[in-house]
């Protein structure tokens, strides 16, 4: 617990009015990251149970309070933390795996490694976020680039039914047929979905046979020859093998440098060390600083790669879906990679094959998928900062097609994150579902 509160008469868990001691703490414990916003909660509630859910939902209808859920905490923009009232899903955390049927259930604030490893320990498989900590409730919401994505689709995807608790307070379960809008709106529509999810009801895959991982370092004078060729090259890839290219300052070294990581999911060994071998391709392979091919990886291992680069600090991430050729692409980054504003940021690139999500909101996807990462620790950085990572992205809206809810980044710069007859579906949807607006929508600027 992380202050005193009042014991509430009817909700199980803690609940906090501002100015009570500990309502500080609980507001900043949930965001992750250090840029802690200006926006202040009239209520959180930490919820224990369902009961907690429709309670503090009920509570907030008779105050005229407005509602918003936190999950795992991990929105880089803090899109939980509003005014109104706050279902701070944090102390409500619970998983059930049926490995017979492989199926399983998870609450909001379950992440998405704490669950894997539970799963694997049955021989089975879920497509959980890539650093460890992102909680499952606003990754399954907004899609879910998950492990093995290339080949599982979207996340979402494996969920089968919701529980939800609704603008009248009342608690409903919703799959593809009962209750159909919520479950649509449910697989993409993220900070934007109009109830409170209470739990997933998931669909369980077998565990990969094989995982390997190959991971190269160059040094940043080779970009020329690795990003183009990366970038020619990820389409052609087997959908068994997921390909990242990230340019940043390992921990402990004084070097930027390009990673190229590469991860297969197959069967059997050999499959995978061919579904790898294109990145032995590359013409900067003689300047690699490390080179290591088609090794077994944990799933570990591959976490600590990923987290590497998610150091403690302030936070302001953007991106953008493209379909441009690298030909175009590559002379526009040249502005990007040289104005890095320290050590700690970084950019990503991420080949995608098209992942389609039926009955879902989730709708945009592009080829290419681009994220700079802007980290930093002094408050008197925030503006140049965050500019950066945003400014980059405003700039470079004429390739863009829009961007990853995973990212959001709308309270900074407005994007598409959704094709436009979808989100004409989602906002209809939510005026008859949610005709007073007691949910909060996306976080705009
Ligand atoms: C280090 C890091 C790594 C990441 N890696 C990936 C990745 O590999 N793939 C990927 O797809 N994304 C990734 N993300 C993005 C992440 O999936 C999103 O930020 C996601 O929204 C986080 O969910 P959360 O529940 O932890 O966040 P929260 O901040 O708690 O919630 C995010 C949004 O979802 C809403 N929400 C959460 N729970 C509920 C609920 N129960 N009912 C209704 N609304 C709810 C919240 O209101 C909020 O608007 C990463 C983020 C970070 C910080």
């Amino acid at each position: 617990m992380v202050g005193q509160s009042e014991p509430d008469p009817v909700v199980a868990g803690d609940v906090w009015r501002r100015g009570d001691e500990g309502y500080e703490a609980a507001r900043q414990a949930a965001v992750w990251h250090q840029l802690k916003p200006n926006r202040y909660p009239d209520v959180i509630v930490r919820v224990k149970n369902e009961q907690d859910v429709v309670e503090a939902v009920r509570r907030a209808r008779k105050e005229g309070l407005k509602v918003k859920a936190r999950g795992g905490g991990h929105s880089m923009t803090a899109s939980s933390v509003r005014d109104g009232l706050m279902i701070d899903f944090s102390e409500f955390c619970e998983y059930t795996i049926d490995p017979q049927a492989r199926t399983a259930t998870v609450t909001p604030s379950v992440t998405g490694d704490d669950f894997g490893a539970a799963v694997r320990e049955h021989g089975l498989f879920f497509p959980g976020g890539h650093c460890p900590g992102v909680g499952l409730g606003g990754f399954l919401l907004q899609g879910g680039f998950g492990w093995n994505g290339q080949a599982m689709g979207m996340a979402c995807s494996s969920v089968r039914a919701i529980d939800v608790v609704t603008a009248d307070g009342e608690l409903i379960h919703c799959d593809d047929t009962t209750n159909a809008d919520y479950m649509w709106a449910a697989r993409g529509s993220g900070s934007g979905f109009f109830g409170v999810v209470t739990r997933f009801y998931l669909d369980l895959h077998p565990l990969p046979a094989s995982i390997l991982s190959s991971l190269y370092a160059y040094p940043m004078d080779a970009l020329d020859d690795v990003l183009p060729w990366f970038l020619e090259t990820g389409p052609s890839l087997p959908r068994s093998v997921e390909p990242f290219l990230m340019c940043a300052t390992p921990p402990g070294l004084d070097q930027r440098l390009l990673l190229v990581f590469a991860v297969s999911f197959t069967d059997t060994e050999q499959q995978g060390r061919d579904a790898l071998a294109p990145f032995e391709t590359c013409p900067a392979i003689d300047r690699a600083l490390e080179h290591r091919y088609a090794k077994p990886a944990s799933f570990d291992e591959l976490y600590a790669f990923m987290s590497a680069a998610a150091v403690p600090g302030r936070y302001c991430v953007d991106g953008m879906w493209t379909h441009e050729s690298p030909a175009t692409l590559v002379p526009k980054f040249q502005e990007l990679f040289d104005s890095f504003p320290n050590p700690k940021c970084h950019i990503g690139f991420y080949p995608w094959h098209d992942a389609d999500v039926p009955n879902g909101a989730f709708s945009l996807q592009a080829p290419l998928y681009i994220s700079p990462v802007a980290v930093w620790d002094d408050e008197k950085d925030d503006a140049h900062c965050i500019e950066w990572a945003t400014g980059h992205m405003r700039r470079l809206e004429p390739y863009s097609v829009g961007i990853m809810l995973a990212d959001e980044n709308l309270v900074n710069r407005p994007a598409p994150f959704m094709a436009p007859q979808n989100l004409e579906r989602l906002e209809q949807l939510r005026a008859k579902y949610d005709p007073s607006g007691l949910f909060h929508s996306y976080l705009l600027s």
